[in-house]
């Protein structure tokens, strides 16, 4: 039995189905992030679980506990859940300390010492803990969400994109320290953020959300390489799509022939890579006359933007899958590191590494 068990949700508002049929299983002490377009329903999944709002249909159950079931049974103060809301809605006229102790109670014993202890793990001065919630930057008054919520000691965490008021380089090593400290206390937690990335360094398990249900859950890794269909490949990161004939694990594709992580055939099929999976090596015209079966292209295009620099390249190979027309000469758009990356006009030999899915 998982942790909490979340089945056949369903939410209308009017005429929106916000929740059209959620499933989902979550194990103690783990991470799962939820993403999905926006209006997809992951703020009304949220709000379900916290108990802030009742489902029309389905069953939610926390360890045990009936939490809903077609109705609210447990109402949200009584759950144990700790929500930190995307505008981390504070209470403005508590002071930051008080905001962070407000579920401790006023006798607890040390609480001075664990607002401070708290105030320190998720970043914040000391010095901040005696002013109001509206003296504190966008990032500043979601620490102290984060560090609410924390001294609750829930059972369960709900983040509703706890990161977003943060800029880039925070945003990652509050996002490692908030899943250290998560783990340490061994409180499961889920995430709703509308970054790919960050759901899949965050969780062990992803699920993402289209049109109010869960179209494939699994690990950062499975997702990542073998999404179920397009939309998933494309959201969770840069796909190269390519068409290709495939059978006893390789593919007859405009990349020559490689491996696929399948034992179908199909005469006719679309495979993926990410663009990781493709190496590059300058070479020139002259390079080229290796084994007719190495990969050569010309650099079209190169954009430089700091760490990365997307690089367009077009194939000079003839290797004809069955409806290459499809792609015509569509260059391939890959990501490589900014320093040294191959400039425009410049002729490059191509290598694919792992399966294509
Ligand atoms: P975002 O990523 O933009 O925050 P989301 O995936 O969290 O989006 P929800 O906020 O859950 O999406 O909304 C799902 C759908 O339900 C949307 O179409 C939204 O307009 C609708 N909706 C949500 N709350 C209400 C409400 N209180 N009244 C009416 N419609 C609502």
């Amino acid at each position: 039995m998982s942790f909490l068990e979340i089945s056949g949700l369903h939410k209308r508002y009017g005429p929106v189905a916000a929740l059209a049929g959620v499933d989902l299983d979550v194990a103690s002490g783990s991470r799962t992030a939820i993403v999905g377009p926006s209006g997809c329903g992951k703020t009304t999944l949220l709000r379900l679980i916290a108990g802030f709002e009742a489902p029309d249909q389905g069953r939610i159950v926390l360890d045990g506990q009936v939490l809903a079931n077609g109705g609210a049974a447990v109402p949200a103060h009584r759950r144990g859940i700790g929500v930190v809301a995307q505008d981390g809605a504070l209470f403005p006229h508590l002071t930051i300390g008080d905001n962070i102790g407000f579920g401790m109670g006023r006798g607890e014993d040390k609480r001075t010492e664990r607002i401070v202890e708290l105030a320190y793990i998720v970043g914040l001065d000391k010095a901040i803990l005696k002013r109001r919630p509206h003296e504190l930057s966008g990032g500043q008054q979601q620490r102290v969400a984060l560090a609410r919520a924390m001294a609750m000691k829930p059972r369960l965490m709900l983040l509703d994109e706890p990161f977003s008021a943060l800029d880039t380089g925070l945003r990652a090593s509050m996002r490692k320290a908030v899943a250290e400290l998560l783990e340490a206390a061994g409180i499961t937690t889920i995430l709703v953020t509308h970054d790919q990335a960050e759901a899949l360094s965050f969780a062990g398990q992803v699920a993402v959300m289209r049109d109010g249900k869960f179209s494939q859950v699994g690990t950062p890794r499975d997702l990542y390489l073998k999404p179920k269909d397009r939309m998933i490949a494309e959201f969770l990161g840069d796909a190269i799509i390519l068409p290709a004939s495939i059978s006893g694990g390789f593919a007859n594709s405009p990349l020559g022939r490689i491996a696929v992580d399948t034992n179908d055939s199909r005469d006719v099929a679309r495979i993926m890579l990410r663009p990781e999976q493709i190496g590059l090596k300058r070479t020139s015209r002259e390079g080229m006359s290796g084994t007719p079966d190495m990969l050569f292209g010309e650099v079209t295009e190169s954009e430089f933007a700091g760490s990365t620099c997307t690089i367009a390249v077009r194939l000079l190979n003839n290797f004809d899958p069955p409806d290459a027309a499809a792609i015509g000469n569509t260059p391939l758009i890959l990501r490589k590191p900014g320093m040294d990356a191959p400039a425009v006009g410049e002729i490059v030999r191509l290598t694919v590494s792992g399966k294509a899915h």
